[in-house]
């Protein structure tokens, strides 16, 4: 499980809920197929927490648990928290969950841009023309956590704030990439190549931070 790059994650594998949704899936199988001694268990704890979900029925012949170790108690947390509940399928596989679960993912948003907006910025992000290093660099732009001094010195990590270039200016994000003069002389440099890569002249502080809102071109 993890939050996919065009959505604004990292692609990190959630380790934690993977494990548990694997659990889960394990569970509730053995539960419904009984094949081998763990289903027992499985049925005893877990079954009057599945039975609602319509995955299960109960024997009232055989005794079931109300108040089940921490673990189980854990998997019926996932449920609630990935709304698992609302899955009205009977195949409960790993896969089928996982895909439930990325699917549902939000995109991350974006101070001051549209949905639509942020959708362009995350797929700009994880663009494949990105080297990996740039793809880092994008993603603090667009989540606005680069390591400018300004930043650094807010955490208690530099000694100052101000930009190291003579500027009498806070070394802020906006700073560095467009207000000192360094960044200016070099967008001057580079415009007539970034006129061919983005087919727009027009460049913005926006359009720097968080790249062109009309994509990439790939070529
Ligand atoms: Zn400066």
């Amino acid at each position: 499980m993890w939050k996919g790059e065009n959505k604004g994650g990292k692609a990190i594998p959630n380790i934690p809920l993977m494990i548990a949704v694997q659990c889960l899936s394990y569970t509730i199988t053995n539960i419904r197929k009984q094949h081998n001694k763990a289903a027992f268990f499985n049925t005893f704890y877990f079954a009057t927490t599945i039975r609602p979900l319509g995955l299960c029925t109960l024997d009232h012949r055989t005794p079931y648990s109300w108040d089940p170790p921490g673990h189980y108690k854990h998997l019926k947390k996932v449920i609630t928290t990935q709304q698992l509940h609302t899955h009205r399928s009977q195949d409960w596989s790993f896969k089928t969950l996982r895909k439930l679960i990325t699917d549902r993912d939000t995109i991350t948003a974006i101070p001051s841009l549209t949905t639509e907006q942020c959708t362009t910025v995350w797929e700009n992000t994880a663009s494949p023309t990105l080297t990996n290093k740039h793809t880092e660099i994008a993603w603090m732009a667009a989540i606005r956590c680069l390591p400018t001094r300004y930043f650094m010195y807010s955490r208690g990590i530099a000694r100052t704030a101000r930009c190291p270039h003579g500027c009498r200016e806070s070394e802020t994000e906006e700073h560095i990439l467009w207000w000192c003069k360094v960044a200016q002389d070099i967008w001057l440099m580079i415009s007539a190549f970034l006129t061919r890569l983005t087919g727009s002249a027009a460049m913005t502080l926006q359009s720097i931070l968080f790249g062109p809102l009309q994509g990439l071109r790939s070529h």
